[in-house]
């Protein structure tokens, strides 16, 4: 079955779903996204991930490219074309096509693509249950880490060495030893039974990436009497933690088991991890 992709307005095989060589994206990586799970057919956490796409079209001053009250449409007839049950949904946003010149254009239409695939959440969440490695990798993005921008050199450089560790996610750590959070994914630890994770608030500046799944678990753990508290932490705290987990849109919650090669607690999935995997599953539904 072949994949739909929608490209400006446009329903197309993904074979034949092209931008222009001139796109602000393809030149300058001047545009923003957004990536949201799919579940039983239908987007989860939709309005969140929609108002913090608008958040980030905003901070760079790119023009919406449709109406906010599309978006249910859109996304819900992606999903149908490409036949989607359990999937990840990915949307992006640029500035457009423009002659190439560093300053934004005077004239450009905003350019949109999504796209639709499909994910087996059942092999999520038994990854999950079995615990992930990880390392660490020095946090050398931009500062405004809040920003969903799809420039992601630091990311991916970040990702790709810690698969060449066999590591499943790297951990990124800024100037003060401080970890900020992983490569795609948001950062927790466990001790002494709280929940702790960095605070996506401006402080100074922006840290890490308001995760919808790192908020959305933050009331699914309420509701589970699992306290959260929201506070940097070293490395090293990660070190002596008693569990350290990850959370983000299509790996949802996953445990973290070692760091740099070293034994996260018992080295396998705590209780409080574990107990947030199956809540958050749940949650999805
Ligand atoms: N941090 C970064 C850097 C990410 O790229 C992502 C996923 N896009 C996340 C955190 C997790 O965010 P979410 O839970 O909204 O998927």
């Amino acid at each position: 079955m072949s994949r739909i992709a929608y490209v400006n307005g446009r329903y197309v095989p993904l074979r034949d779903a092209f931008v222009h060589i001139e796109d602000r994206g393809y030149q300058f990586a001047d545009g923003v996204y957004e990536g949201i799970a799919v579940r039983k057919g239908g987007p989860v956490d939709r309005d969140p991930h929609i108002a913090r796409l608008y958040r980030s079209m905003a901070e760079l001053a790119i023009t919406p490219p449709v109406a906010q009250r599309a978006w249910p449409f859109l996304l819900n007839t992606m999903i149908r074309r490409n036949h989607i049950r359990d999937g990840f949904l990915y949307i992006q946003v640029t500035r457009g096509v423009a002659r190439r010149d560093h300053p934004f254009p005077s004239e450009s239409l905003t350019s949109l693509v999504i796209t639709c695939r499909p994910v087996n959440f059942d092999a999520v969440a038994r990854r999950a249950r079995g615990g992930v490695a990880a390392i660490t990798a020095r946090d050398e993005r931009w500062p405004r880490a809040d920003i969903k921008s799809i420039s992601l050199l630091p990311n991916i450089l970040a990702k790709q060495k810690a698969r060449e560790a066999g590591a499943f996610e790297a951990v990124l750590v800024d100037g003060e030893g401080l970890v900020t959070e992983g490569s795609s994914t948001n950062i927790w630890i466990v001790k002494d039974g709280v929940a702790i994770t960095r605070s996506a608030a401006f402080n100074d500046q922006f840290n890490i990436l308001a995760g919808i799944t790192r908020a959305t678990l933050m009331q699914v753990a309420k509701t589970h009497d699992i306290q959260v508290k929201e506070a940097a932490f070293s490395v090293a705290d990660a070190l002596k933690a008693d569990e350290m987990f990850l959370t983000s849109s299509t790996g949802c919650v996953t445990p973290i088991v070692t760091l740099d090669g070293t034994a996260i607690g018992t080295g396998t999935p705590g209780p409080i991890g574990l107990a947030l995997v199956e809540a958050y599953m749940a949650y999805m539904g």
